[in-house]
């Protein structure tokens, strides 16, 4: 019985390419439009030839007697060109690089917290959890917090101008920040937001 893992969010790291197969799973898919980068309709497989063939079968080729199941989900040639140059790119990039510009980016934003009554914050660079698989700014109320919910400040957030997507949970004291898309300068802008609804609410 093959394993086929679904390892869609698990880029980076870089190695996870071929972490997974090396390890011995028969084929592994990942998403292009999440930590590849590429276009959102994308994805790659990687592993067994057998398998992969099977897979191109169900694509949605006209090179086959029969449509296929994947012909609704058929992506564009444009698209394909696009995950090619992504995963060119990724694989390319100073890994490093990035990683610490999103540690330092995850760093403004726990730095801005500090003096803030009743909430602590860390930059997170732990395994998959919370966000994408990078440093994170992990923001914490704490038992005699009186404001929101960590899930209402984030609707808050969401509905304000700019909208800003941040993440909360799994328990409901807990706010998380992932810096992977934020261009320079929005850290600022996101810490600036959280230290004014933060300390308004919490006389
Ligand atoms: C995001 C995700 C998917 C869906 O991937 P798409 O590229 O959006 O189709 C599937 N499985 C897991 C575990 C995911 O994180």
């Amino acid at each position: 019985m093959p394993v086929i893992l679904d390892a869609a969010s698990e880029l980076p790291p870089v190695e996870n390419l071929t972490k997974f197969i090396r390890m011995g799973v028969d084929m592994v898919a990942f998403s292009g439009g999440k930590g590849l980068r590429a276009p959102q309709s994308t994805g790659i497989l990687i592993g067994r030839k057998d398998l992969m063939e099977a897979a191109y079968l169900n694509a949605f080729s006209f090179n086959k007697p029969k449509a296929s199941i994947g012909r609704p989900m058929k992506i564009a040639k444009e698209e394909i060109v696009g995950l090619i140059t992504a995963l060119e790119i990724f694989v390319n990039a100073d890994h490093e690089a990035e990683w610490a510009d999103w540690r330092a980016k995850s760093q403004v934003i726990v730095d801005a917290m500090q003096n803030i009554p009743h909430v602590s914050a860390h930059v997170y660079e732990g395994p998959v959890y919370p966000g994408p698989n990078a440093p994170t700014a992990v923001i914490t109320l704490d038992d005699t917090w009186t404001g929101p919910t960590a899930a209402e400040i984030t609707e808050q957030f969401r509905n304000g101008d700019p909208p800003i997507y941040i993440g909360d949970g799994p328990a409901t004291n807990v706010l998380w920040v992932a810096p992977v898309a934020l261009k320079d300068g929005e850290a600022e802008l996101i810490a600036k937001r959280l230290v004014g609804v933060l300390s308004l609410v919490n006389g």
